[in-house]
């Protein structure tokens, strides 16, 4: 036996690391990456991939950036952190830069992720309550299919059972109710059918129990639902009607990925707390965002100390991943990445027009570059096409220097949407591969 066998990197991953959401399909392995360029990555063999994921919906301005390495390290040398929670410029700088993509209505709280913006949002609004008379309000609705995060708090928002069975009890008081869905479209002939239902399910379980509605203003990781036209305005106005405060869940939304700096921003709506992440830093360095209308934050400004928030995360809003994420912004704005991002989505849906014609092409749809295709085996019962074959185009894709990803439903056996979110920065080149990729793809099915 070979005792001084050097492992490869393969296989000390293999060995010591968790990746609890590897893909078990063949072909779909995990690669290790050494570098990214542009929207491009490379593999430890030296192999090119154009990241149709942008990471995992995060990477939106590509890889490279220096000038995101140097804010974060000019910052790091100047101050890394701001002993027992005080401030810093580099965060007042953020505030007021995010603020100016939002009409400086917001008072923002940072912490490190999608889940952890999500939980200090129910946690604001159910103190919110208590302290503006609503002791009684504590109950989230959400959509099945969304997915809001992994904490207790954040999954029991999430409307995807496959994630949630075998760790229940989560936290209490969340109640589901069906997304709208363009395609399969269960409305009964009212395309407000799915809003009107959470007016139903807020009259029923008491206005005075309901805290909020979180919602994403496009499902994206349950299979990118389009809602129908005044969806989102008419959930506002009934969240209004019951005395409730509407959470958009921009963690994917935001940041130009639907061709808006903000998801909602399509909507003629303003939430009362915007969650954010991924996007905002592009993913170079860990940072979230909860923004809560002014009007909320002053409930929180007592003189009992006890009507202050109080929730601590040391790492939130630190200094180097605000400095980064300053930077980041400018460089959506510099470089017009989320006109861009609308402008590719719209020739992207042009492009795959006719992709319609292929027998298993149920539906195309999406905004910006969030793009997901509906594979069915038959258009007319829309009978989902097998996960083994969403699996092969993956690998074939891969195979072919493409990454992209699948989801779905997957509670109902449904895992039939392939889903394209490439960064908003890739070039025409990029953006030609991509379409000529993915068609020879599916016309060799
Ligand atoms: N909300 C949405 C809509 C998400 O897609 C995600 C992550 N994919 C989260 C929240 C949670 O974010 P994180 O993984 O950073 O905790």
């Amino acid at each position: 036996a070979n005792t001084d066998h050097t492992p490869t990197l393969q296989e000390t991953d293999e060995k010591y690391l968790w990746h609890a959401m590897k893909g078990s399909a063949p072909g779909q392995e995990h690669t290790v990456m050494v570098k990214g360029e542009g929207a491009w990555v490379i593999d430890d063999k030296g192999n090119r991939y154009l990241d149709g994921m942008s990471g995992l919906w995060c990477v939106n301005v590509g890889y490279g950036r220096k000038e995101l390495a140097e804010a974060a390290y000019q910052q790091l040398i100047e101050l890394p952190y701001a002993p027992l929670v005080q401030s810093h410029v580099s965060a007042i700088k953020l505030a007021e830069k995010l603020n100016s993509w939002l009409n400086n209505e917001y008072v923002f709280y940072f912490s490190n992720s999608g889940s952890e913006a999500n939980e200090t949002a129910f946690k604001i609004v159910r103190q919110y309550h208590h302290q503006t008379g609503g002791h009684s309000r504590h109950k989230f609705i959400s959509r099945y299919r969304g997915y809001h995060g992994n904490t207790l708090g954040a999954l029991a928002a999430t409307g995807q059972a496959q994630r949630k069975y075998k760790y229940e009890p989560l936290a209490q008081g969340f109640l589901h109710v069906a997304p709208p869905d363009s395609y399969r479209n269960h409305d009964e002939g009212n395309p407000l059918h799915a809003a009107e239902e959470i007016d139903r399910v807020m009259t029923w379980e008491l206005s005075e129990t309901i805290a909020g509605v979180i919602m994403e203003p496009i499902i994206t990781g349950g299979g990118i639902l389009m809602p129908p036209e005044g969806y989102m305005k008419r959930v506002k106005e009934i969240c209004e009607k019951h005395g409730a405060l509407l959470i958009s869940d921009e963690v994917i939304c935001g940041f130009g990925r639907t061709g808006k700096p903000f998801g909602f921003m399509h909507y003629g709506v303003k939430p009362d707390i915007i969650t954010m992440a991924k996007g905002i830093t592009s993913a170079y360095l860990p940072l979230a965002v909860t923004a809560v209308k002014k009007e909320i934050f002053e409930a929180f400004s007592g003189e009992d100390t006890y009507d202050r928030f109080r929730h601590i995360n040391t790492f939130g809003g630190n200094p180097a991943a605000c400095a980064l994420a300053i930077k980041n912004l400018e460089i959506y704005e510099n470089e017009k990445l989320i006109e861009r991002s609308a402008q590719l989505g719209e020739r992207i849906l042009n492009d795959f027009a006719e992709l319609k014609d292929h027998p298993f092409v149920g539906d195309i749809r999406g905004k910006g570059l969030l793009i997901g295709i509906e594979l069915v085996k038959n258009k007319t019962t829309k009978e989902p096409l097998e996960v083994d074959t969403l699996n092969s185009i993956i690998s074939t894709c891969k195979q072919k220097g493409l990454l992209i990803g699948k989801n779905g439903d997957t509670v109902a056996g449904f895992n039939n949407v392939l889903q394209l979110a490439p960064p908003l920065s890739i070039t025409d080149e990029d953006y030609a591969f991509i379409v000529k990729t993915i068609k020879e793809t599916l016309a060799a099915l």
